[in-house]
């Protein structure tokens, strides 16, 4: 047996039996973790309600190198993030972010750039009021980082150079089409010069807050289809809580 201690994050829950769940986390030092812990308070310290997302903790866990699953030792609370707990809109971009992590990460694969991803995302998130960019900049860092950034130079397809104009956007080939090849590929999308220029920047300046203005609500939407469209074809499948972000 070997104690594993780390910075995680909740991905989610589920029961186990009648007292006990299994809880996924997300550590900074080992990855995605299944982990086996109480679901009842203990009557002399209550760590029962660490267990849900969105929360900081600092988790001890043991068990076998490569196990399947591993049992909880000792869980502390970190960082609270409190204004995600309190404000619907927050909570759910929160959860949205949370998810893509799950899809995202293989268990006991570490990928401690989307751990600090997420930690430094949550953090801007707790300071302000309209978070959409900011769950467009997590996305475009999460697509960089899993090697999936979208080819924005070069026709994806004939890798021609492209003109500084509105361009076509397949989310299947991940990337930006010439005009000549357009036309010769389904299921794309036109995108405006405006928000070329900010995926561009985004991804030059690497960072995921501040970097420039917010464009016009109809850019983000547009950078929005964008970006959720690539993801989706990335990762194979639709997130769930995708839908609960625009109640
Ligand atoms: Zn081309």
């Amino acid at each position: 047996m070997a104690l594993y201690h780390s910075a995680a994050f909740v991905l989610h829950t589920y029961k186990l039996g009648d007292a006990d769940q299994i809880v996924v986390l997300f550590t900074q030092e080992f990855g995605k973790l299944r982990v086996v812990a109480r679901r009842s308070h203990s009557p002399r310290r209550s760590t029962a309600g660490y267990y849900q997302p969105l929360l900081l903790l600092n988790a001890i866990v043991y068990g076998r190198p490569g196990q399947a699953l591993y049992r909880m030792h000792s869980v502390d609370l970190v960082q609270a993030f409190r204004p995600l707990h309190e404000d619907f809109l927050l909570l759910r971009s929160g959860l949205y972010m949370t998810e893509l992590i799950d899809v995202a990460t293989q268990e006991r694969a570490p990928v401690p750039e989307l751990f600090t991803l997420l930690q430094e995302t949550l953090q801007h998130l707790t300071q302000t009021a309209t978070p959409r960019m900011l769950l467009r900049l997590f996305e475009l860092r999460l697509l960089t980082v899993l090697g999936y950034t979208p080819q924005l130079v070069h026709c994806v397809q004939c890798t021609r150079n492209l003109e500084a104009q509105a361009q076509t956007f397949s989310p299947r080939l991940g990337g930006l089409l010439c005009l000549r090849c357009g036309p010769t590929v389904p299921h794309t999308s036109v995108v405006s010069l405006v928000a070329l220029q900010f995926l561009r920047h985004a991804l030059e300046s690497g960072t995921t807050m501040g970097i420039q203005p917010e464009p016009s609500v109809m850019v983000q939407q547009e950078l929005e289809c964008l970006l959720h469209g690539h993801l989706t074809s990335c990762l194979g499948r639709e997130l769930k809580s995708y839908a609960f972000l625009h109640l």
